[in-house]
């Protein structure tokens, strides 16, 4: 088997949150450095991983996804010293539209939450991020490559057309689907992430091209909270190709994989896509400080080997995932599950 390529930048790990705001509690921020040094390390030992560096991002490959206030408003954020955290104060909801993204104050025109802070490195690390999903994307199908895994962070789901939010600047997943869309007809975008994908949901949510499948924790009292309800199914000519698996808190491997094998699978299997992007958050393991599911390292395997029976093109994306002494197992866990799957 050919050595599955992994695209990483160093720049990746110059952007270094130090706190969020989480209902009035200043918490240190989970989405550290050491969650892609975790990742890193075991990919780096373990020959089946390919390590590369991802090329810079082609002008358009952003603008396909976000707004232009959005990217201003990043670029306003490297003004600010290096080390400075700065996070939206004001959030005005009768005046959309009408912020200045050169001016930091507006920030809460394109924010929706208090946990995503704008920093002087946040850009350049967010748009590595995007440049690795992006190549594992466009690396599908060349001399036979079937799986490729991007290792990206700062994560993507929860940004939106012109929003950041839950530790998301730049929509990685949505990047990498809408280049797949150039190339091929039919995309599939599944999120495993612990929390709902409300980012790359909103983005297709009219879309009958892409179809987007998300497994996550009940919104009912899980972040996002606004969003991945079952009821949301897809709007206008992209109704029926959006689909919200919640499940309770708590929910353990045997349960988690019986809803893959009787909902996820047969949507994909019926959606005949011509490629995979997976939204890769492992925030669903036992030991997650985030998350509140009880997925074993051996679950997250399982959880591959069944997506890649699939037998689909299937670029990876990192999305989230907080216990960092485990990261780099449980990566490679659902990698191998996924390469082994489609053998
Ligand atoms: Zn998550």
């Amino acid at each position: 088997m050919n050595p599955l390529p992994t695209f990483f930048h160093p720049e990746q790990l110059a952007f270094k949150p130090r706190y969020e705001w989480a209902f009035g509690e200043r918490i240190d921020h989970p989405e550290t450095t050491a969650r892609a040094e975790s990742i890193l390390a075991a990919v780096q030992a373990d020959p089946m991983f390919s390590l590369r560096v991802p090329d810079e991002l082609p002008p358009g490959a952003v603008q396909s996804v976000h707004s232009q206030p959005l990217m201003t408003l990043y670029h306003t954020a490297t003004l600010l010293a290096p080390g400075e955290t700065f996070y939206p104060t004001v959030f005005p909801k009768e005046s959309q539209g009408r912020g200045d993204p050169t001016r930091l104050q507006h920030a809460g025109h394109w924010c929706f939450d208090a946990g995503t802070p704008l920093t002087h490195e946040a850009l350049p690390a967010a748009t590595w991020s995007a440049a690795c999903a992006l190549e594992a994307a466009r690396i599908l199908g060349r001399d036979g490559v079937a799986l490729s895994y991007a290792l990206s962070r700062p994560p993507g789901h929860h940004a939106t057309r012109g929003l950041f939010g839950g530790y998301c600047y730049f929509n990685n997943a949505a990047i990498a689907a809408r280049h797949l869309r150039r190339k091929r007809k039919r995309v599939a975008i599944l999120d495993i992430d612990y929390h709902h994908g409300n980012g790359t949901q909103s983005l297709f949510y009219r879309d009958p091209s892409v179809l987007f499948v998300s497994i996550h924790a009940d919104p009912t009292d899980a972040f996002p909270y606004f969003a991945g309800f079952p009821e949301e199914s897809g709007a206008g000519r992209g109704l029926g190709y959006n689909m919200n698996l919640a499940l309770p808190r708590g929910t353990d491997g045997a349960h988690y994989l019986r809803v893959l094998d009787d909902h996820v699978v047969p949507a994909l299997v019926a959606f005949a896509p011509d490629a995979l992007v997976l939204s890769a958050g492992l925030d669903t393991y036992h030991l997650d400080p985030v998350g509140d599911f009880e997925l074993t390292t051996e679950d997250l395997h399982e959880v591959g080997r069944r997506l890649g029976r699939l037998r689909l093109p299937t670029a990876v994306i990192q999305e989230g995932g907080y216990y960092t002494p485990d990261l780099g197992l449980n990566a490679t866990a659902l990698l191998r599950g996924i390469a082994a799957g489609q053998r």
